[in-house]
């Protein structure tokens, strides 16, 4: 009888032990419809989930994209949410009749936020005419269903700011996702009211004058931090950067396990974000918890997920 009371004891603190360790988290941008994962995104979704990972928003990039990432939300119901939007990549790809059905598909509850769209003068695979083209298209659409516009910039700072200043006064909220830019951009941006999306970026950016100083000089405001994973890319390789002894220490066993069994440079997942919040936390010298808490909090009421 005692061996079975003390069985019973020992499972309880267990669930406890495992509610405390694990932390609350809400991916705001991964590419679960990218073909990577289309032979096991129930186990992607699971295994997310275990990590602390309760919700995910799938990005749509392109016409196709966003269908699919609707299509998913309906599987994976107050899991999954989607984004409805043309890549600035596939800027080309633009038609008045895509467009028409892009806009049938953002009026959907479960559709989030409008985007990924911007400027990406990186590579500029699409003519930067037609990118601005399609993001203004994108504006007034956020604008017109009061949605959050979910946006995408790689050396396009400038442009950016101007097109946006264009809307002014009417603008919906606005994250500028996967940031990657300079100290000064972001404070910028700041300045606007927008917010800021951080991922294993984090690992790659070896710079004095980007994201590490953003965080480590006080910069970035917690009420203004969401976090993302851009999974299937934006990998967190913790082996390959030089982190700093502090962040280093700040991963935890279980974090690692999750991004070291399941994770590669050629497939991140949407259970990496644990040790992303722990580095970030590790920047910012502040607890893993309230990074967790804050960037969930943020999410939930940018995207109005319930
Ligand atoms: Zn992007």
């Amino acid at each position: 009888m005692a061996a079975q009371i003390d069985q019973t004891e020992s499972i309880d603190n267990i669930t406890m032990k495992e509610c405390y360790e694990n932390y609350i988290l809400i991916d705001v941008g991964a590419n679960l419809t990218n073909k990577k994962y289309s032979r096991d995104l129930d186990s992607v979704i699971l295994r997310a989930k275990d990590s602390g990972v309760q919700k995910i928003m799938v990005t749509g990039t392109s016409l196709k994209a966003s269908k699919e990432a609707l299509r998913l939300t309906r599987i994976y119901p107050n899991t999954l949410y989607s984004t409805a939007g043309i890549h600035p990549h596939d800027a080309k790809s633009y038609t008045d009749e895509s467009w028409e059905e892009l806009q049938r598909l953002a009026e959907n509850i479960e559709c989030v936020a409008i985007g990924e769209c911007g400027l990406d003068y990186n590579r500029n695979f699409s003519e930067p005419e037609d990118q601005r083209m399609v993001f203004k298209k994108h504006i007034k659409l956020a604008i017109e269903l009061k949605k959050p516009l979910f946006v995408h910039e790689r050396d396009a700072h400038e442009d950016l700011l101007q097109i946006l200043d264009e809307f002014k006064g009417k603008l919906p909220p606005i994250l500028v996702h996967c940031f990657t830019g300079s100290f000064e951009h972001a404070l910028a941006y700041l300045d606007k009211g927008f917010y800021i999306g951080l991922t294993g970026y984090l690992c790659k950016d070896k710079s004095d004058t980007g994201v590490r100083k953003l965080l480590e000089n006080g910069s970035m405001p917690l009420d203004r931090l969401v976090v993302e994973t851009d999974a299937p890319f934006m990998y967190p390789n913790t082996r390959a950067s030089k982190l700093p002894t502090h962040v280093k220490d700040g991963l935890t066993e279980r974090s690692m396990m999750f991004l070291h069994r399941y994770c590669t440079f050629q497939r991140n997942e949407p259970c990496s974000l644990p040790a992303i919040v722990e580095m970030i936390a590790a920047f910012m010298k502040k607890k893993p918890e309230e990074v967790a808490l804050a960037t969930s909090f943020n999410a939930m009421k940018l995207f109005g997920l319930s």
